[in-house]
């Protein structure tokens, strides 16, 4: 019952001119409550369409063809949030589920300024007056840090830092105590100290709100600095889970390995994840057998036929790999 989010075998398909793009395969993905929970993989990995397709933000070409996405809501209700109508999803968007995107400047519209994104918000979800509203939105502009809130809540978006745009968007969407905050790569186009800031501040506001956070990153760093548990994408799949130490220490499946080789020292350093040998996958039409196979240093004749089976190691710890199957 401390559940907060319980996704399986979620798949997501794009019906291009150039054919069906697999972008997520059998996806699943647990959140507890106050945990923070990273997806990790590289740019195109499908972990972006994951967090899409529990939010309902999937359109045409796109389509959920398999999953449950069961969402524990503040009442104790429990939805499935692929199954809602736009109007239900609209309702928990922005509310009990709140979304950072990857681009702060992107999510913030010139013409309005930061207390009309904050109020707008609020005034969606919650029946307070608009005064109301707008003394939040200078609560919550000082919960994220921001110095001076009661002039910034004036401020149009070129008026702010980019690290305090980013908090701008922080404050909008914590400001109806989202259960869950999805932050899709949220320090990726900010630089190394504002970086740090950003996470320490997502920190702070996940045990003050009590919030279980979902971070999207392809950066190992920000994993190590932030996250309880980790699941690893590759090729829209699902290839290894554990807590944080044990994806850190113990890696099992070969492409987790070669991602933290090609990090120096994801404990000390926030560092880009740099590329690994061979092309990113294509989904494309895709074949059964393991998604890694072409990259994979030690993919064997059963890699390249048959999906890998799912090995369960104790602890949390689920590895998708042939590597591991007792035969
Ligand atoms: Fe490598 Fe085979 Fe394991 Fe895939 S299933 S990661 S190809 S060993
Ligand atoms: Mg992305």
């Amino acid at each position: 019952e401390n559940q907060v989010l319980a996704v399986r075998d979620l798949s997501v398909r794009f019906y291009t001119y150039a054919g069906v793009v697999h972008a997520v395969s059998q996806a699943y993905l647990d959140v507890f409550e106050r945990e923070t929970v990273a997806l990790v993989g590289e740019t195109g990995c499908g972990k972006s369409v994951f967090t899409k397709a529990i939010t309902g933000l999937i359109d045409p070409p796109g389509r959920i063809e398999t999953g449950q996405a069961l969402f524990r809501k503040r009442d104790g209700t429990i939805v499935d949030l692929l199954k809602l109508s736009p109007e239900e999803i609209r309702e928990i968007r922005g509310n009990e589920i709140a979304y950072i995107f990857q681009d702060p400047s992107s999510s913030l519209d010139p013409l309005y300024t930061a207390g009309d994104h904050i109020a707008e918000t609020i005034l969606e979800h919650r029946p307070i007056t608009k005064d109301e509203a707008y003394q939040e939105a200078v609560q919550l502009l000082r919960d994220v840090l921001i110095p001076n809130p009661e002039v910034r809540v004036k401020n149009y978006p070129h008026e702010l830092s980019g690290g305090m745009r980013q908090r701008v968007v922080i404050a909008t969407a914590i400001a109806n105590k989202p259960r869950l905050l999805i932050a899709d790569e949220p320090t990726t186009n900010l630089d190394v100290t504002v970086q740090a800031q950003i996470l320490d501040l997502l920190r702070g506001l996940k045990e003050k709100y009590k919030m279980s956070l979902l971070l999207i990153t392809h950066n190992l760093g920000v994993v190590a600095e932030t996250a309880d548990r980790v699941y690893v994408m590759y090729g829209g799949r699902i290839a290894e889970t554990a807590d944080v130490n044990t994806i850190f220490e113990a890696p099992m499946h070969p492409y987790t390995q070669l991602l933290l080789r090609a990090v120096p020292n994801p404990l000390k350093r926030i560092e880009r994840l740099e590329s690994i040998p061979g092309t990113v996958p294509n989904l494309i039409d895709m074949k059964p057998g393991c998604p890694f196979a072409p990259r994979c240093p030690f993919a064997m004749e059963i890699c390249r036929k048959e999906d890998p089976p799912r090995i369960d190691l104790g602890n949390g710890h689920v590895v998708h790999c042939w590597l591991h199957a007792k035969r």
